[in-house]
């Protein structure tokens, strides 16, 4: 079983704190997407988790087992880097039965293995080239195959689609995740990219200057962030944020977005929000949810107007971007409803999915 636990873990440079007291269980065969800004910590942790980092405080457990001390050849763990990291002078098979033969495992068995991983990856014709006689995608799948010959208990991989051009990124994506749909093991990914984690992970865990945001499933992060951080960082286009305040409405309450703006808060909500009356807030809303006006009965639903600034058309949708107040803010349109530049057009809000945000705390209530 390869349940991976990191216990309070920090790790200093000199007096930067990269990673501060970071607390995650990683279920066996759990697929984890560690994802967040440049100079969050996420690679730090990655590193660290492989042994190539020391720890400055804390533990990393692999099943029952504090590996603080162990060396990195000693963990059962495989890490695929960014630049792939392939040896130039050895063929393709070469480079996959290296670690192999470093651990003097038989020479039939290095084959089996070697065959095995080439036909998962699709590589069986490419053994005897060079690195440099491949593609992109080609290199990275061998990188991919001398991790899986190795049967590790546990992958790690730092960004290992960021070299590849946007179209083979997508397709290295989907083929990532189906390998681990064949090769079941834990998986502790590595990247930038929002989308890339979405896709593929089980749960995504989002980091910021060197502590976890959230941890949860893609749906979780999407339709319930518990932070602003979260609710920006996931989604794109990212969610709309507009300053409002929390009134009473009748029996109920109110989100006023300018003075001739306000829309009815659900009733399933003005408990929770019932503390906010009179307060500055942040009202969040994805762009999804701001369509081309729509013939609707439910009464989270409200129509407003807006003029039109800029139309940017998707292909599937067409992004509209408005004011409200002084804050500009996207709403998604089908593209033959989308109105014109300079236009009012009429959009139809969903109320069911708002966010309300404390400015003070960065919390989503
Ligand atoms: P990126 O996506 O840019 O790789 P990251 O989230 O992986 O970012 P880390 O590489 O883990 O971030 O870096 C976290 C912080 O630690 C950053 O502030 C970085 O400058 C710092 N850092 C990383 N490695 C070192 C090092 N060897 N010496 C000093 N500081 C470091």
């Amino acid at each position: 079983m390869a349940e991976i636990q990191l216990r309070d873990l920090w790790k200093y440079y000199d007096d930067v704190a990269a990673v501060r007291g970071i607390n995650l269980d990683i279920e066996h065969n759990e697929f984890i997407a560690l994802v967040g800004p440049s100079g969050c910590g996420k690679t730090t942790t990655l590193r660290m988790i492989a042994g190539l980092e020391d720890i400055t405080a804390g533990d990393i457990l692999v099943g029952e087992r504090i590996i603080n001390e162990v060396a990195p050849k000693d963990r059962d763990i495989a890490m695929v880097f960014q630049n792939y990291a392939l040896y130039p002078h050895m063929s393709v098979y070469q480079n996959m039965s290296f670690g192999l033969r470093l651990r003097k495992t038989p020479k039939d068995e290095i084959d089996d293995r070697v065959r095995a991983a080439a036909d998962i990856l699709n590589i069986g014709e490419l053994l005897d080239r060079r690195p440099k006689q491949l593609s992109g995608g080609q290199r990275q799948r061998v990188a991919m195959g001398r991790a899986i010959v190795r049967n590790p208990q546990v992958f790690l991989f730092d960004e290992p689609l960021s070299n590849l051009d946007a179209k083979l990124r997508v397709q290295m994506r989907t083929e990532i995740k189906k390998i681990h749909q064949r090769v079941q093991t834990t998986v502790v990914y590595v990247t930038h990219d929002q989308v890339e984690a979405m896709t593929l992970a089980d749960r995504i865990v989002v980091m910021n200057e060197g502590i976890i945001e959230q941890v949860g499933s893609p749906e979780e992060m999407y339709d319930a962030p518990q932070t602003l951080f979260v609710a920006a960082f996931i989604g794109s286009p990212s969610m709309n944020f507009l300053p409002c305040h929390v009134e009473t409405r009748d029996s109920g309450l109110s989100i006023r977005l300018t003075e001739n703006l306000s829309f009815a808060v659900p009733a399933d909500r003005v408990d929770r929000y019932g503390p906010c009356i009179g307060k500055e807030m942040l009202f969040g809303i994805r762009p999804e949810h701001v369509t081309d006006k729509r013939p609707h009965t439910d009464p989270t639903y409200h129509d407003f107007t807006s003029d039109v600034i800029v139309l940017e058309p998707m292909g599937i949708d067409t992004m509209v971007f408005i004011n409200i107040g002084e804050t500009e803010i996207t709403a998604r349109s089908r593209p033959r409803a989308a109105g014109q530049v300079g236009q009012p057009m009429d959009f139809t809000i969903d109320m069911a999915h708002m966010h309300l945000i404390d400015q003070e705390t960065d919390i989503v209530l």
